[in-house]
């Protein structure tokens, strides 16, 4: 798959450090392992969906063939195989398919299936073998492309389901009898499916993943500031506007704060465009750890300015937060001797609380957010400065 140029994406994107780590065993690491399994069962749902429904339905019709066709001994314990294993687990896994809570045991489920499928086909060809009937023994090569293929199981499971039915069903016939020569041909057709099984499915779940990195390094770059790592401008407006009509809805107060470091064309200026940028990224890294609720987000606006939302919280509440952002940023002590207000790199910040009226538009908010930090430099900068928003009376 041909990605865009990884020079632009923010290079502390988990995305891009897997990418660049490689997984070739089929693996992420971390939580973005999870992420990947909520992502694959997503993908292969509906796949999933109708691989069963169509195993369930071929299912039934080789009972009905059963029930027409076997002599009446091998009849009875094949379909009591069918009806009391096979059929159950299909249906189960079908059902489970539908079950939200279920849902991230899927490849259990799914995993647990095959394998019923897979030991239930070579326990059929065992009684037939049993009573010298001349079973096919091709349902098995069959049962073994579909754990492979259409289950949507990964890698691992279905090898390990599709090699445990290949030692399952060798046993069997070992153990009935079968003449060696057709034993090995038998063995070699099997494992071959086998085989083809584990490429196909290990190309296929590599395909998997490299989508999921494609779309979270795509989705990185065009939501996070290349520099900082944070959101960018366009992608916190849209977050923004979100938190905004649902603070209209629910009358509930919204926090949005403008934040710039100050004399920061002399730190530049003195201490390079390099450390500039490094410093930008530390500030950055505080001012990210203070939104962790969905409502909640802060973005790098661009330049030296930040910018933040915080939903439904009190005056109050929202101005000692603040505070404490902004003595974190002090407290990095990134050394400005040409700094007027402190020896080291410092943060104005001007906040705007309002709950929002229906007349209001987020860019009244952000305009106010703006009055305000414009005060806190007017005021002498490293400092909080609040304003609230007049609301309109009925
Ligand atoms: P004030 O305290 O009034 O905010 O003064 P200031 O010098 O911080 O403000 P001004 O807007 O004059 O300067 C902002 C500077 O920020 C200009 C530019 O050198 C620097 N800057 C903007 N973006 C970047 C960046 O991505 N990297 C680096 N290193 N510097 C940047
Ligand atoms: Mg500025
Ligand atoms: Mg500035």
């Amino acid at each position: 798959m041909k990605l865009p140029n990884l020079n632009w994406v923010n290079q502390d994107s988990p995305y891009l450090q897997q990418y660049r780590e490689g997984f070739r065993l089929l693996s992420f690491s971390g939580e973005m392992e999870d992420t990947f399994n909520r992502y694959h069962i997503a993908v292969v749902l509906v796949r999933m969906r109708w691989a069963l429904l169509v195993a369930l339905l071929l299912m039934l019709l080789f009972v009905v063939l059963d029930a027409l066709s076997l002599p009446e001994a091998v009849r009875n314990q094949t379909l009591a195989i069918r009806l009391g294993l096979m059929s159950p687990m299909l249906l189960f896994c079908w059902l489970a398919t539908y079950n939200r809570a279920l849902r991230p045991h899927l490849q259990l489920i799914g995993g647990a299936t095959s394998l019923a499928e897979g030991l239930g086909v070579a326990g059929i060809i065992w009684v037939a073998r049993q009573h010298e009937f001349p079973l096919p023994y091709e349902g098995i090569i069959l049962i073994t492309v579909f754990f492979y293929f259409l289950t949507g199981l990964r890698f691992v499971t279905a090898a390990l389901c599709g090699w445990l039915t290949f030692f399952a069903y060798l046993l069997v016939e070992v153990l009935s009898g079968l003449p060696g020569e057709v034993l090995l041909y038998n063995a070699v057709f099997l494992g071959s499916a086998n085989l083809i099984g584990c490429f196909g499915c290990y190309f296929l779940e590599y395909a998997t993943r490299q989508n999921f990195l494609a779309q979270g390094l795509l989705q990185d770059l065009a939501e996070k500031d290349f520099l900082t790592g944070l959101l960018n401008r366009r992608a916190f407006s849209e977050r923004a506007e979100r938190s905004w009509r649902q603070a209209q809805r629910e009358e509930q107060p919204i926090a949005l704060v403008m934040m710039d470091v100050d004399y920061f064309k002399r730190y530049n200026d003195h201490y390079g465009h390099a450390a500039g940028d490094a410093a930008l990224r530390a500030v950055a890294e505080v001012i990210g750890r203070y939104a962790r609720r969905p409502l909640d987000s802060t973005a790098r606006y661009g330049g030296e300015e930040f910018v933040g939302l915080w939903y439904g919280l009190a005056e109050a509440d929202i101005l000692p937060i603040l505070e404490t952002l902004r003595c974190e940023i002090e407290a990095l002590g990134l050394v400005h001797t040409q700094s007027d207000v402190a020896p080291v790199v410092t943060l104005s910040i001007g906040l705007a609380w309002l709950v929002p009226q229906t007349h209001q538009s987020l860019e009244d908010g952000l305009r106010l957010a703006d009055v305000a930090l414009y005060l806190a430099k007017e005021q002498g900068r490293n400092r909080v400065v609040s304003k609230r928003g007049a609301n309109r009376q009925p």
